[in-house]
């Protein structure tokens, strides 16, 4: 017979639920990159900084000049299931990033974590700190304005999951991508990334959401050569519309990770949006071939669940054959035109 290894059900702790659930949220330091500069976006901030040491092992930094939180806000902000975001508990109008309020709770749970913050026009600032799960009390603190998040000792509550940490170099990489994307979907924020010695990532404003700043942000982070091989594209169907620049087929790529794909501002990898995009390059490109693109597809919120994945990285569409239909078109089509483009260039 098996032994026995179960004992008395009980229930759990408050504090082992929460580093559990923290699993799911916070991977590694990119994806506490993602919540915190998702926070700030949130916040409406037009500058973030992000600092990463070690890998994000020794400290996340992130800085923003957002709204910020008063006394009773911070206090409020690292307990879990709080968040100021979800006005529909339906679930449907979602507008902001986060909704979820599990991020700065999962976080201090597995790390030492400061939240420091000065609401606009307040004369004074607050810090909390959270270690381990354990919460201290809110204490006042210098802060010119905005939200300064600190991270220290990243999972060093949870032993098993700090072993999964790969290197200093890989995550620092790692949480760079994650800023990279977030940067494409607002060009008007500016955001830096540092190692704490240097700034290695620095994306400066471009002003509003028009095609060109789009395409200067894009340019700023995928290369002039980007900027030169893509064609925009500009399409809607049914309430649902794609913009964004792809990469021409002669702007190839080995693998599939330069492409950037967005829905209603929030970075995806999704199945059914890769998929499409390949459908739309196959007869352009061969088998182990991939184009670079930036898609921006924003949708009605009741056309779409973002409440799929902890971390938010997939979606489910309530008509996934109407956004298939709408990348795959939208893209040959431009990429027709551009075919047409190129060789009248040639001919003349
Ligand atoms: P969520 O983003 O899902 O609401 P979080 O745990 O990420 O949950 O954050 C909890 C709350 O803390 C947010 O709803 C917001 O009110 C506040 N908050 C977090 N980060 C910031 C920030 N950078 N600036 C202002 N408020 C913040
Ligand atoms: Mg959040």
């Amino acid at each position: 017979a098996l032994p026995t290894i179960a004992g008395r059900i009980r229930l759990l702790s408050e504090r082992t639920i929460n580093r559990i659930a923290a699993g799911e949220v916070v991977e590694r330091p990119a994806s506490a990159v993602k919540e915190l500069v998702e926070n700030s976006v949130d916040a409406g901030a037009t500058r973030i900084d992000v600092v990463l040491k070690d890998g994000g092992r020794g400290l996340i930094q992130v800085s923003d000049d957002g709204c910020g939180m008063d006394a009773d806000e911070i206090s409020l902000a690292v307990e879990r299931h709080a968040t100021s975001k979800l006005k529909d508990e339906d679930l449907v109008n979602i507008a902001s990033l986060g909704f979820r309020g599990e991020a700065l709770a999962s976080i201090g749970a597995v790390a030492r974590l400061a939240v420091v913050s000065r609401p606009k026009g307040a004369d004074e600032g607050w810090a909390v700190r959270v270690e381990a799960g354990h919460k201290h009390g809110v204490e006042p603190a210098a802060h010119s304005g905005g939200t300064r998040i600190e991270v220290r000792d990243l999972f060093y509550a949870t032993p098993a999951r700090l072993k999964f940490m790969k290197t200093a170099r890989t995550e620092y990489a790692q949480a760079g991508d994650v800023l990279k994307r977030l940067a494409m979907a607002h060009p008007n924020i500016a955001f830096t990334l540092s190692d704490g010695d240097r700034t290695t990532f620095r994306a400066p404003p471009v002003g509003d959401l028009a095609g060109d700043a789009r395409l200067e942000r894009l340019a700023a982070i995928l290369g002039r050569e980007f900027h030169d091989n893509a064609i925009e594209i500009d399409a809607e169907r049914e309430g649902l519309r794609l913009t964004g620049f792809a990469g021409l087929p002669t702007y190839s790529r080995g693998n599939a990770q330069h492409q950037y794909l967005f829905v209603n501002g929030r970075p995806v990898k999704d199945r059914l949006l890769v998929g499409a995009v390949r459908g739309a390059y196959q007869d352009y490109l061969a088998r182990d071939r991939h184009p670079v693109l930036a898609l921006f597809l924003d949708v009605p919120s009741e056309f779409v669940d973002v409440n799929v994945h902890p971390a938010k990285a997939e979606v489910r569409f309530k008509d996934a054959g109407l956004v298939r239909g709408l990348i795959v078109s939208a893209l040959r089509h431009a990429l027709m035109g551009a075919g047409h483009r190129a060789s009248t260039t040639v001919a003349g």
